[in-house]
């Protein structure tokens, strides 16, 4: 292996010579204290910048056993070091320094989550990291000794100060590793509790502003809960934690408008990811099958049974097999719906604020007016119950404005001035005060949840000449030549799970033997477990640090998006 000495009289030979012969750098670099990969280097300086990869022997790093003795506790010190590395690339490395990307070094994005991510791994041998660097130029020409300032002086001083235990925050990497591992925790207490969520005493749900995931600083309420709805759980590495443990079943969440309500649904949704110490979130836990259901007018549908919803519809059409270019308020709110029951979805969370107001509710006197007959249309209303008696599914609704669910909710929570409140007695009164003619629509069984076979060669992952071609963005995947919207997808906490969605569907695309004629559910089990055991490397074609593991509902979300695909038994 040449060493960095070497690297030092290549970059002075290099200096002032077209930037191609920066391919020269290709491939391993021993230093004092790690090796370095030099994976891939971009073809100009403003091209995505290339790919370093730093390998820290165990014995440099230092890193007792203990932060990573488990897969809570890895995950949660690899995402640590990956922010590790943000915070000193500014403090110890010049940044721009020529054309275009040249002179900078960086590292994924990232945000409140502690999400398993490609650009930090620890193992008992080493620590693995991956930055990207801009190699310097000038136009097109090597700036060889700027190169070498920071390849051999920066890169090794930013290795030393954000990857190796004596350097970096103890305190702060041992309350990260905690608090990841206790989150993970206080979740798996929950099927065995018979919750389907936790939000401790003191929680901070509301955000910084609509663009913003931080704690909103000023004048937040911390989370109180109801007594009656108060549990304890147990921490490993903080002990027990008192809050609102929010039981299986139907679940109402009302209140006055602005009063809180769908600050506390978002912080459920999110739920399902570990915080970071200091988010406000830390211990607000939900069950990992929880899935947000919205409506989504114009979305694409690919023959979903939403017939436990809708049958009838006037032009004829199949609801059995749901297909559509462009789907309603109401039919894309069912799609999402059968979607999620199909990927394994066992708690559904639904805000009035972005349902469809006829896929909701249907009342006494527009029973009365139209018809069932004309009215294709089962409000879910109708369907919750069911749905959690045949299929074990619960669900947890905002709903202000209509106290018909009364009828059906096993619980009903109200936000007062941001304080929850357990109003389910009142409610339940209510009813007998004021019993309802509205006749139930729904029939005694929820129906059959979907059951569909994709044709995973129509997913097109190149483009016609053949190049895998996959860009992230915050509102959508484009995937080869089709751009999935994503927009309305709450539960991608970032732009890495993102991207790492792209190439789990490309793996989909060119692994279709291996998965032939299985359904969907069965499809992402599989990915599902090779995620957890492997991690994201299976799927890459390469060691990409951009990537942050996704859950199979959202993966799930963006195939069933893919304006291209198609069902095996040919439904559409
Ligand atoms: P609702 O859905 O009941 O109409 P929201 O959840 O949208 O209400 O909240 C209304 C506003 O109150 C938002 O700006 C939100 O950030 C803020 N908010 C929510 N919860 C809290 C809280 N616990 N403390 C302070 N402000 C809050
Ligand atoms: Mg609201």
């Amino acid at each position: 292996m040449r060493d960095h000495r070497e690297l030092g009289s290549l970059l002075r030979r290099l200096n002032g010579k077209g930037y191609g012969a920066y391919k020269a750098l290709e491939g391993a670099w021993r230093f004092a204290e790690f090796v370095l990969f030099v994976d891939h280097v971009q073809g100009d300086p403003f091209a995505t910048p290339s790919r370093l990869r730093v390998r820290v022997p165990m014995e440099i790093a230092a890193i007792p056993r203990d932060f990573y003795r488990n897969k809570p506790r890895k995950t949660a010190l690899e995402d640590f070091l990956v922010r590790s590395i943000a915070r000193w690339i500014p403090m110890i490395t010049k940044g721009n320094r020529g054309s275009g990307h040249s002179g900078r070094f960086g590292v994924v994005d990232f945000g409140q989550c502690i999400l398993h991510r490609t650009a930090v791994w620890v193992t008992e041998e080493h620590v693995e990291a991956i930055v990207s660097c801009g190699l310097p130029a000038a136009g097109r020409r090597i700036l060889g000794h700027e190169a070498a300032e920071m390849l051999l002086e920066e890169l090794p001083e930013l290795v030393r100060r954000a990857l190796t235990f004596e350097n970096i925050d103890k305190v702060a990497v041992r309350e990260h590793v905690a608090c990841g591992e206790d989150a993970e925790a206080l979740r798996e207490q929950l099927a065995e509790r018979k919750l389907v969520a936790f939000v401790a005493e003191g929680a901070i749900l509301p955000r910084e502003s609509g663009v913003s995931d931080r704690p909103l600083r000023e004048g937040a309420v911390p989370f109180t809960p109801p007594p009656s709805l108060a549990v304890i759980l147990e921490r490993p590495n903080c002990g027990p934690i008192r809050g609102m443990g929010i039981p299986e079943g139907v679940t109402l969440i009302v209140g006055g408008g602005y009063h809180g309500k769908s600050t506390l649904l978002s912080a459920l949704a999110q739920g399902v990811y570990n915080h970071i110490p200091g988010d406000g979130r830390e211990y607000v836990v939900t069950r990992k099958e929880a899935v947000v259901i919205r409506a989504e007018d114009g979305r694409f549908v690919c023959g979903v049974d939403i017939s436990p919803f809708i049958s009838n519809l006037p032009n004829g059409t199949d609801t059995e097999s749901f297909s559509t270019q462009n789907a309603s308020g109401s039919t894309s709110q069912a799609a999402n719906i059968m979607e999620a029951l199909e990927a394994g979805a066992k708690v559904l969370l639904v805000d009035e604020d972005t349902s469809a107001t006829n896929f909701m509710i249907r009342d006494e006197r527009m029973q009365e007016l139209v018809a069932k007959e004309k009215e294709p249309i089962t409000p879910f209303l109708d369907k919750v119950k069911p749905l959690y008696r045949d299929h074990g599914v619960s669900s947890i609704l905002v709903m202000g404005g209509s106290g018909d669910y009364f009828e059906v909710a096993d619980w009903v929570i109200m936000m007062d001035a941001y304080h929850p409140v357990d109003v389910t007695e009142r409610a339940k009164e209510i009813v007998r005060r004021y019993p309802l003619k509205r006749r139930p629509e729904g029939g005694d069984r929820f129906g059959r949840i979907p059951l569909r076979v994709p044709d995973l060669s129509s997913i097109r992952a190149r483009t016609p000449k053949g190049k895998l071609k996959i860009r992230a963005s915050k509102m959508a995947l484009q995937l080869g030549n089709s751009v999935i919207d994503l927009s309305r997808i709450h539960q991608i906490a970032e732009v890495p799970q993102t991207r790492a969605i792209g190439y789990i569907l490309a793996y989909l695309a060119e692994n279709g033997r291996r998965f032939a004629g299985k359904p969907l559910g069965a499809i992402l089990e599989v990915v599902e477990r090779t995620l957890e055991e492997e991690g994201l490397w299976p799927f890459l074609p390469a060691r990409y640090g951009d990537l942050a593991a996704p859950r199979r509902f959202e993966i799930a979300a963006a195939l069933n998006r893919l304006r291209s695909l198609r069902l095996r038994d040919g439904t559409i």
